[in-house]
């Protein structure tokens, strides 16, 4: 649907033809945009209870010379097509890691990345972030791989072993956008996960509406008697913090702290909060 947008503002729905024809036109644009230099990455600081950044979630961003911002939204689902999503995040990887190296885990503690489920089924992933975290030399416990419910689209169990794959590489591993997909409460137990990423639809009606409180007042009760830790996303006022808080929501992350930025100025932002 977020496809047509762009020509249903001109005033016509598109035929099946010039959706199709408008798609391969922009991965052939998205494929030159990586090696032209158009794409970047905006980090969204993450904090603890006491307002502290923790660490940040790398956020990619493409500016198409002529269309001008493109929503990840709608570029990440045309990379997803084919296997330039797997070309995208191998670039955003080699740039998270080189920002890790750069600074101590002292000043960036960690750095959240989203990994798509063609990625993470991909055969050589896990041998890819082997490589990437060890040719940087950081800690692959610095890493958080942020995975959706789709990852179990082939069965639970194929899921379960991949992630035990990454788990003993190291890295963290969060269930992202959580509540929105095929949501069962039963399956969570199964997964190893460190972190659990309530999803900001809840979070933002979280003061308005009262079945989106009692979910987030559920999932961070089960979270914890779990043992998983709780990222709230999309937290846009203190009255929403507040709730989270008093229920022992551990991290947030939302335009009520810092929107998504660029390296310099989350590098400037970590360093004037000093080394704890
Ligand atoms: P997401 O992973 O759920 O990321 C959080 C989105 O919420 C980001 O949108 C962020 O800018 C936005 N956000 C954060 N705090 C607030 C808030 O307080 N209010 C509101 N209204 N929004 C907030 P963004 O950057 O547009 O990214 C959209 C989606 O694109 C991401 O959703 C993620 O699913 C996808 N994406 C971005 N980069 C990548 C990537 O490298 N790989 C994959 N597979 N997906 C990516
Ligand atoms: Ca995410
Ligand atoms: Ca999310
Ligand atoms: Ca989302």
């Amino acid at each position: 649907a977020k496809l047509r947008g762009r020509a249903q503002i001109c005033g016509y729905e598109p035929s099946m033809q010039t959706q199709l024809s408008w798609r391969l036109e922009m991965e052939q644009a998205l494929r030159l945009a990586l090696v032209e230099g158009q794409l970047s990455i905006a980090f969204q600081p993450q904090l603890d209870q006491g307002e502290r950044i923790i660490g940040g979630e790398a956020l990619m961003r493409w500016k198409h010379p002529r269309h001008g911002w493109v929503s990840p939204e709608v570029f990440i689902a045309i990379a997803e097509e084919s296997d330039l999503i797997v070309e995208l995040e191998t670039w955003m990887l080699e740039r998270c890691c080189e920002l890790l190296a750069r600074l101590p885990a002292s000043v960036l503690p960690r750095l959240s990345v989203n990994i798509s489920v063609r990625h993470f089924t991909q055969p050589g992933f896990v041998e890819g972030l082997t490589w990437v975290t060890g040719t940087h030399g950081i800690d692959p416990a610095r890493l958080v791989v942020e995975l959706t419910e789709s990852i179990m689209i082939d069965g639970l169990e194929d899921a379960i072993e991949r992630m035990q794959a990454l788990k003993r590489l190291g890295v963290h591993l969060a269930l992202d956008d959580f509540g929105t997909g095929f949501s069962s409460l039963s399956y969570l137990k199964s997964l190893p996960l460190d972190e659990l990423k309530i999803d900001r639809s809840f979070v933002s009606s979280l003061d308005t509406d009262c079945n989106d409180a009692a979910i987030v007042e559920t999932v961070l009760a089960m979270a914890q008697h779990l043992g998983i830790d709780v990222v709230a996303e999309g937290v846009e006022n203190e009255a929403q913090r507040q709730f989270l808080l008093q229920r022992g929501c551990g991290l947030y992350q939302g335009y009520h702290f810092h929107r998504p930025m660029l390296v310099e100025a989350f590098e400037t932002l970590l360093m004037g909060q000093g080394v704890a």
